[in-house]
């Protein structure tokens, strides 16, 4: 049996290798918008796939079996269109999301938003210094801010010219506190903006946000497609992939 992981995640590169350990066909999928990673363990293929029907036509000519969705939890398209595939084809599909930072208990103390535009919105009411952790995909609404200092931290640079006052920083998680703690204090940050990411690889700024009183605002997650089961981690996915 051949299984396809929509891939683009730490915890699909874990997957993958997992499932390579456990002596299963696995093929990951990414989009192909980020370079510079390693190849994942295990097969690999790159690029959109066309939409769901042209998904429906790959997982019939591939012949596979299942399939797990551990793209980001803000790739909503690619999730959909792998929930309406798999619904067509009669393959099984379930998502590996990492946990949602909604449960710190310093979440309650947050601006949450709905969108990027709103997280725009409330951050100008809350400080002029902002470290901007969205990813480059996201950076659009925020290029107005040609008059405040915006630390932006990208893993690669976004298509767009930033505004002369911007900081770019290139850099790849984990990050450590240590780390995050003296980036935001030492740029003299009041705002930090990121979206509901979840999981630890990332989260070190938020502990360095609660300990500095840095405001907080943070972009929902979009909903999963309904129907679909949830996994939070990568031995939950395993464990369904290897009872089918
Ligand atoms: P998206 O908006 O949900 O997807 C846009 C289109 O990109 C999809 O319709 C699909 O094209 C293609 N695509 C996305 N993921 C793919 C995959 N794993 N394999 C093959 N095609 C894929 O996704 P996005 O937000 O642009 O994210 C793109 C990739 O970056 C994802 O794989 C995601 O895991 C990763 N990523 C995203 C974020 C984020 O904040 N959004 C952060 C870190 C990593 P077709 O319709 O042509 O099939």
């Amino acid at each position: 049996m051949t299984v396809l992981i929509l891939g683009g995640t730490s915890e699909a590169r874990a997957l993958a290798a997992k499932l390579q350990g456990a002596g299963v066909d696995a093929v990951t999928s990414l989009a192909g918008a980020v370079g510079g990673t390693s190849a994942p363990p295990g097969r690999l293929r790159v690029g959109g796939f066309g939409g769901a029907s042209r998904l429906v036509a790959y997982l019939e000519a591939e012949s596979i079996r299942a399939v797990v969705d551990a793209t980001h939890p803000f790739a909503a398209r690619m999730s959909a269109n792998a929930a309406q595939a798999c619904a067509a084809a009669g393959v099984p599909l379930l998502r590996l999301s990492r946990p949602s930072w909604r449960a710190r208990p310093d979440a309650a103390s947050w601006h949450w938003v709905a969108d990027l535009e709103a997280a725009r919105v409330a951050a100008e009411r809350l400080g002029q210094r902002v470290f901007l952790s969205v990813g480059r995909q996201s950076v659009a609404p925020f290029l107005c801010w040609t008059d405040r200092y915006v630390l932006l931290r990208v893993v690669e640079p976004p298509d767009e010219p930033l505004p002369p006052a911007w900081e770019l920083l290139r850099a790849r998680g984990p990050y450590a506190l240590s780390g995050d703690r003296t980036l935001l204090a030492g740029r003299r940050i009041d705002v930090l903006v990121t979206k509901d990411a979840g999981g630890t690889a990332t989260a070190a700024k938020l502990d360095a946000a609660a300990e500095l009183g840095v405001a907080v605002v943070v972009v929902e997650r979009p909903a999963d497609p309904a129907g679909v089961p949830l996994a939070c981690t990568v031995g939950e996915a395993l464990d369904w992939v290897l009872g089918h």
